[in-house]
């Protein structure tokens, strides 16, 4: 049955009035995202037969092949790996190439030799050698490029606290940074000394983070800057791991703008199962974090490729391996399907499925809000964004977003996480998640989108405020 002329027009006539009143993405007075839909999703993703998606695991391909399925249905175009009929599929397969050490590693300085698990722990490193000349720095001063830095304990210190500090040193350029040993690290010494380090092959520049005995610490303090300090061992055979990447993406329309990249985000991974779990439930289902986020970047796909064509490029990538280490991000960084310059924002979702109560109901954060002008000009455009409540969390360091922004690109998460004791617990189930909350906060960023990936604006990153 055709619709009639003065039917259509009475339709369209109440779409624009409410769309116009509203100032949101509705139609005809309905949210432009179905909670049904949101519901679907989330059943699948998060239901005990997907296992909780391990990282890594086959049930978290599945994932990445049933969120590939969904971006053909909506008619995104594919950004993944050719398949065995030769033709782009939606999923994206990242080799991640595991290297452990045979025998300990040692750390070498004029005639002395540590040796992991004697004097000192390997706590993380992303290559079997690395040199470095020694550099004293004070807390928060700045190493040279190339150095090995020696952070010595300072009353009061904790393992977090040097953990971070010793990140800053690394991404400020330092080689190896050696941590003197903290009372945790101390009672923890035989447990790690029982694990060989292990990391997975990257283009990273070496960064070596080492913790280190007091008297080594004592006995590198009385050595002169500029000390040779070298980093090493024999590796074992490397066995290949996998992550899987969801990937699809709407090619933009402008002669200009069609080059210019805005990516949607999120992990579709989670924890797995672990029989070390507390009580019966042994599957961490992770429907906060962050089957929600990936429904999120699901619904704004079905609504972006149902309605008129965007003038930028928009992609929409879910993520493999977040929690073993953002694997997929990372690969996906070092082998963006454009070129670095033309990516303009990126938004990653995590864990909106339930409201924070530490701001109104219908907000939402966006880590590192204060960081660029990307949170503020989305408000303007009708976005419940505001800033992160939980600054003293580091969000903006804790999700795939991270990877992006130390390589430059504007990133950041939006999100609704309030600290709920759910995470990273098998009862972080679907019966826990508000589905009103949810489909209103996917809803609520439709037109924000929806102006961003047709705008020329470029964010850019405040003075002093980039990773
Ligand atoms: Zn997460």
């Amino acid at each position: 049955m055709k619709i009639t002329e003065l039917k259509r027009a009475g339709v369209i006539a109440m779409i624009l009035l409410t769309a116009n009143i509203a100032g949101i993405a509705q139609v005809s007075g309905r949210s432009a995202i179905d909670e049904r839909n949101v519901r679907a999703g989330m059943v699948f993703l998060a239901g005990d037969a997907l296992q909780g998606r391990g990282s890594g695991t086959i049930f978290e391909r599945i994932a990445a092949e049933y969120i590939g399925s969904q971006f053909m249905q909506f008619g995104l175009e594919p950004a993944g790996e050719k398949g065995v009929d030769g033709k782009p599929t939606f999923v994206q397969t990242v080799t991640i190439s595991r290297k452990t050490f045979a025998e300990s590693p040692t750390i070498n300085f004029g005639s002395t030799t540590l040796t992991h698990g004697g004097e000192m722990l390997v706590l993380r490193t992303n290559t079997d050698s690395a040199g470095g000349t020694l550099q004293k720095v004070e807390a928060g001063g700045k190493p040279n490029a190339g150095s090995a830095v020696l952070m010595r304990a300072r009353e009061g210190d904790d393992q977090r606290a040097a953990m971070q500090g010793a990140m800053a040193l690394a991404s400020a350029g330092a080689a190896i940074v050696l941590i003197e040993e903290t009372p945790q690290w101390r009672g923890n010494w035989a447990a790690m000394s029982s694990r060989m380090p292990s990391y997975t092959a990257s283009q990273a520049k070496p960064a070596v983070m080492i913790v280190v005995s007091k008297a080594a610490a004592a006995e590198i303090a009385k050595s002169a800057d500029g000390t040779k300090i070298e980093f090493g061992g024999k590796l074992a055979p490397s066995k290949d791991q996998f992550t899987w990447n969801a990937m699809g993406k709407i090619s933009g329309t402008d002669p200009k703008l069609a080059s210019e990249v805005i990516l949607l985000t999120s992990h579709l991974d989670h924890l797995g199962v672990r029989d070390s779990a507390p009580g019966n439930d042994k599957i961490f289902n992770g429907a906060d974090d962050d089957a929600s986020g990936s429904v999120a970047v699901l619904e704004l796909a079905r609504v972006l490729a149902a309605g008129k064509k965007p003038k930028r490029t928009v992609y929409f990538v879910c993520f493999g391996s977040e929690e073993a280490g953002g694997f997929g991000a990372r690969y996906f960084v070092e082998n963006m399907p454009f070129p670095k310059d033309k990516l303009v924002a990126n938004l990653e979702f995590e864990m909106i499925g339930r409201p924070d109560a530490k701001v109104k109901p219908e907000e939402l954060w966006l880590t590192g809000y204060e960081r660029s002008n990307l949170g503020p000009e989305l408000a303007k455009r009708g976005a419940k964004l505001v800033q992160d409540p939980h600054p003293e969390e580091n969000f903006f360091q804790r999700s795939d977003n991270i990877q992006l922004a130390r390589a430059g690109v504007i990133a950041h998460t939006v999100s609704s996480f309030g600290l709920h004791t759910d995470y990273h617990r098998a009862s972080d189930e679907v019966k826990t998640i508000d589905f009103v909350h949810m489909t209103r906060a996917i809803n609520s960023m439709v037109a924000p989108v929806q102006w961003l990936v047709n705008s020329n604006f470029v964010p850019a990153w405040v003075e002093g405020k980039r990773p």
